[in-house]
């Protein structure tokens, strides 16, 4: 018998309900994946790379390039990051990131506080690294309750993950409330690891704010971001982690014995990507999409507690549908409407239900169109 690392699924909610709606023949809304091509200029720097023979290992801290292209891109955001290339490390995706900053800094026994809800990898990724859970929940409005934040940190606390933008809420952090975290933390020994994946998708004068912006967080955090959500190709499996030059020698030092080296073609061909890329033009795309999905989806029994305000997905209520668990409501929905979204119970370890779901409308409009038109034909 394998004893069990962690208190995770053996089959993740997103495969579990991509898998059923497959057998439901079911519109797709559930994990988060674009349908939609990527840039064509993408794909053809791809096939440049591979042959101009960007073919073997590339660098430990990543190719050069795309580690310079990425230093002068986060010099020009709206809040510019400073950064030098001790500063940053490319990864195998955000998720290899967040485990690899757990695995640098975690000694058995240290808790780890964890803002509820959150994406299902941060807790199998604390466990499986010697930690231990905290749970902290936040407020009905998807805010950092600081007073029950400051009351679960204790003498055993190494870490605090945040994710701004948020999944599955869609909110952004205020510059406020890194300044209430930079205050909370302060001279203590506790790291920050910031999922920034969403960072280029805000929407409606939103602004994204980075743990790394701030003068005194930067050097206690580890900020984690995606180009599989920056450039909408989620199975390239590539982001960046920037932290202090003394986290970042921490998070090498693991990463050079697990990954080391990152996909070097694909480095190359975001390097060059990077070049090219048009910040706004690529928010005002996804903000359409959102826009297009709430439109769509007008006139359907479902309630809008908040409008998303980054990122790939809108929760949806449905109090006034059905009297179902948030889980056997997604089934159910996937079942008989043909389809599918993520309960978002499933962003919590103890709550049963949420009377919400969560849809990603990162598609085709022509999707997000299939999928009302089975809704309305359904709920008439
Ligand atoms: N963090 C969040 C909040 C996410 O939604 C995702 C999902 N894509 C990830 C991390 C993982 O990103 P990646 O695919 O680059 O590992
Ligand atoms: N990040 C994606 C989502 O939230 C899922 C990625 C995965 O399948 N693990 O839908």
């Amino acid at each position: 018998m394998i004893k069990r690392k962690h208190s995770g699924s053996d089959l993740t909610i997103f495969s579990e309900m991509t898998a059923l709606a497959l057998k439901n023949f079911a519109v797709n809304l559930s994990q988060g994946f674009p349908d939609f091509e990527i840039d064509g200029r993408l794909k053809s720097f791809l096939a440049n790379a591979t042959q101009q023979d960007f073919n073997q290992y590339a660098p430990m801290s990543g190719n050069p390039l795309l580690v310079e292209n990425l230093i002068e891109f986060n010099a020009k955001r709206k809040f510019p990051i400073t950064l030098a290339k001790e500063n940053i490390t490319i990864s195998p995706g955000a998720s290899y990131g967040i485990f690899t900053a757990l695995a640098a800094i975690l000694q058995f026994g240290d808790e780890v506080i964890v803002l509820e809800p959150c994406y299902d990898s941060y807790v199998p990724s604390i466990e499986i690294n010697g930690g231990t859970p905290v749970f902290v929940g936040m407020t009905e409005d998807f805010e950092i309750d600081f007073e029950a934040l400051k009351n679960s940190i204790n003498h055993r606390t190494r870490a605090i993950i945040i994710n701004s933008p948020h999944n599955p809420s869609g909110k952004v952090l205020k510059e406020e409330d890194f300044h209430r975290l930079a205050a909370l933390i302060e001279g203590s020994q506790i790291i920050l690891i910031s999922d920034e994946v969403y960072d280029l998708l805000t929407y409606d004068g939103h602004e994204f704010y980075s743990a790394f912006n701030h003068p005194k967080l930067k050097d206690q955090s580890l900020s984690i971001f995606s180009f599989g959500k920056m450039f909408h190709a989620t199975g390239w499996k590539i982001g960046y982690v920037l932290g202090s030059e003394e986290l970042t020698a921490a998070y090498r030092r693991i990463h050079q014995y697990l990954g080391f080296s990152v996909n070097s073609p694909a480095q190359q061909a975001l390097a060059n990507y990077l070049e090219v890329f048009d910040v706004e033009e690529n928010r005002k795309l996804l903000q359409q999409k959102r826009d297009f999905f709430l439109e769509a989806f007008n006139g359907l029994p479902f309630t809008v507690r908040q409008k998303a305000e980054a990122g790939y997905f809108q929760i949806l209520g449905f109090e006034n549908i059905s009297e179902l668990a948030d889980k056997d409501f997604a089934v159910w929905l996937t079942e008989n409407a043909k389809v599918t979204s993520i309960p978002v119970s499933a962003f919590f370890q103890n709550v049963n239900d949420t009377k919400s779901v969560r849809f990603c409308f990162a598609k085709k409009e022509e999707t997000v169109l299939r999928a009302a038109e089975k809704l309305k034909d359904f709920f008439k």
